[in-house]
């Protein structure tokens, strides 16, 4: 009937209900907002443990109002499995979701999920979309990669060889002066701003962010105007993006893309994918933000998903990961379907 979802990779402490015969979602999420610089893992844990608690007790509260709509008995359990987000992300912020998923799925006595947030960025597009195979490109804060489904798994076709792309951008806003997150600042920056020439890294199917991230604070330095430097960014690093993308599909035969992570936010990276999916006749499904930037709704969906399949966990092998790449998880809830 429904699945409650708990998400907390790095800066959204968020809890959501996953309706599953209406497919409603509902997401209750509190940022952390750091004083100043980026995020620090110690600062983010301790806003997890203070906000988990009750964004996931205004989730139980939605569900139990779902429970009492729809007829239900009050004695039985609003929530049918509990899904967390296992990894990757920030040890400490992990650790406090996991916690928090086991203490739940002990007090309701429902199956645990673990979710990779990665994949869940994925199938949250796929599922919107209705698109049979995408290819995924997930452009969010501390990755960057393209995915697709190929042998039961989500095999990641290229990825970044440094740092993720919207912590690249977080980083140059930081040496400007400005309060993270940087991304919605450079795109209002870059619209007002002249292009200027940047160090452009697709090597293969990789890409690499660190080289233009110091030629763009190098030009800042040397006094280029910073919304010219915002528009070079953006410029330089969604192509790269996109090119990827386009091999990816023509590598794959495949005509579906779905764009995932919180730089997807973006709206010139919107246009340029949109572009080049029109160009070669290939469908894209850019998720409603609220399904791009880290969310739970996304963990609640894919959880369902994964309950429905029986991929749950026993609470002694629930441990986080933080390290939790797409393509360790067999895709279970596909089983049976085309490669
Ligand atoms: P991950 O999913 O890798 O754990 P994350 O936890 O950092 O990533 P996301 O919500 O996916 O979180 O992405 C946050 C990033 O998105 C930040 O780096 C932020 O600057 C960037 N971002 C948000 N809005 C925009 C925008 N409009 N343009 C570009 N970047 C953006």
């Amino acid at each position: 009937r429904r699945v409650l979802g708990i998400e907390g990779t790095a800066w959204a402490a968020s809890a959501a209900v996953y309706e599953v015969a209406s497919d409603e979602v509902t997401i209750e999420s509190d940022p952390y907002q750091p004083d100043s610089g980026g995020i620090h893992p110690r600062e983010a844990a301790e806003h997890m443990s203070e906000a988990v608690p009750s964004v996931v007790e205004t989730a139980i509260e939605t569900a139990r109002e779902r429970a009492a709509a729809a007829g239900e008995d009050p004695n039985d359990s609003p929530i049918d499995a509990v899904a967390f987000s296992r990894g990757p992300g920030l040890g400490p912020c992990l650790r406090i979701v996991g916690t928090a998923a086991r203490a739940v799925a002990q007090r309701f006595d429902v199956p645990l999920v673990g979710v990779n947030h990665m994949v869940a960025h994925l199938e949250i597009g796929r599922h919107r979309s209705g698109f049979e195979a995408p290819v995924c490109l997930n452009a969010s804060g501390a990755n960057a990669h393209v995915l697709a489904f190929r042998n039961g798994r989500y095999r990641v076709l290229g990825e970044t060889m440094d740092t993720g792309v919207g912590n690249a951008l977080d980083k140059f806003t930081r040496h400007v002066g400005w309060s993270h997150p940087g991304g919605p600042k450079v795109e209002s920056h870059a619209l007002e701003g002249e292009y200027v020439d940047l160090p452009y890294v697709v090597k293969g199917m990789d890409f690499s962010f660190s080289g233009i991230m110091s030629a763009a604070k190098q030009e800042y330095d040397d006094g280029t105007p910073v919304e010219d430097v915002c528009r070079g960014l953006e410029e330089t690093v969604f192509a790269m993006l996109t090119e990827v993308s386009e091999r990816a599909l023509s590598l794959t035969g495949r005509d579906e893309l779905v764009l995932g992570g919180g730089v997807g936010q973006n709206e010139r990276l919107q246009g340029m994918l949109r572009e080049m999916c029109e160009q070669r006749g290939a469908d894209l499904h850019v998720p409603e933000n609220r399904f791009l930037r880290d969310n739970a709704g996304m963990i609640a969906v894919l959880g369902a998903k994964m309950a429905a399949a029986g991929d749950t966990l026993a609470v002694e092998d629930s441990a986080i990961d933080a390290d939790f790449r797409p393509d360790e998880v067999p895709v279970t809830w596909r089983a049976g379907e085309p490669v």
